[in-house]
């Protein structure tokens, strides 16, 4: 079947986990991909730069957004709103290209009650709570009180491991990268429903 139409690869799990250093290992094996640039209302951190990482924006342009329907979906996390913008996702996807979301549980919900069909999922974690905590302190990154909001809600979000189609867990960074190749080579197989309606049409080219 000839594929024309993009597909998406969605990345959970809790920050430190490595998903952002996994998909900087593997950018240069998995082909054509659009990495999705999240709007956000939390604070930038240090080493982060508008329309990089994020694009940084305040309560009130947020929900300018939200009115303007503008997200794909978005969701409130440790007590900031994030949102995926509908517009490049909806351009990389005509384009042909595998869509990468790094977003929580919440949004590997929504994505997947809109672009179920041609969505893969995976959740990326440490290989224990422990481990999770003392990546987060040699980051450090955040104050010791977003720190622990940062733990309690990696306890929450790994309750919903069995919603993903994938879970790596991120021990050895060489391994996983391995593995993270392959999903997204595979995510990238994945076809639209209409495609195989008419992939099936022009199959039948006889009459019995
Ligand atoms: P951080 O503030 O550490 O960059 O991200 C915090 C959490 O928000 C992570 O779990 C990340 O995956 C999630 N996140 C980032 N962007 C989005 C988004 O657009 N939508 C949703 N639902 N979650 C997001």
């Amino acid at each position: 079947m000839n594929k024309q139409s993009g597909a998406v690869l969605v990345l959970s799990g809790p920050s430190g986990a490595g998903k952002t250093s996994l998909i900087k290992n593997i950018a240069d094996d998995i082909g054509d991909f659009y990495f999705s640039i999240s709007t956000t209302t939390r604070p930038m951190r240090e080493g982060e730069q508008e329309g990089v990482h994020y694009h940084f924006v305040n309560e009130e342009e947020f929900k300018k957004d939200i009115e303007a329907d503008n997200f794909l979906e978005y969701a409130v996390v440790h007590g900031n709103h994030y949102g995926t913008s509908l517009k490049p996702v909806r351009e990389a996807l005509s384009a042909g290209k595998l869509v990468l979301f790094d977003i929580d549980v919440q949004g590997n919900t929504a994505i997947n009650s809109r672009l179920g069909d041609i969505t893969t999922s995976v959740f990326i974690t440490p290989p224990t709570l422990s481990e999770l905590k003392k990546r987060l302190q040699n980051r450090s990154t955040d104050s010791e009180e977003v720190m622990k909001g940062r733990l309690k809600m990696a306890k929450l979000e790994i309750q919903r491991i069995s919603e993903y189609d994938y879970v790596i867990i991120n021990d050895d960074f060489e391994e996983s990268s391995e593995i993270l190749k392959l999903i997204a080579k595979a995510a990238r197989m994945k076809i639209p429903s209409e495609d195989i309606n008419c992939f099936i049409q022009e199959w039948e080219d006889i009459e019995q």
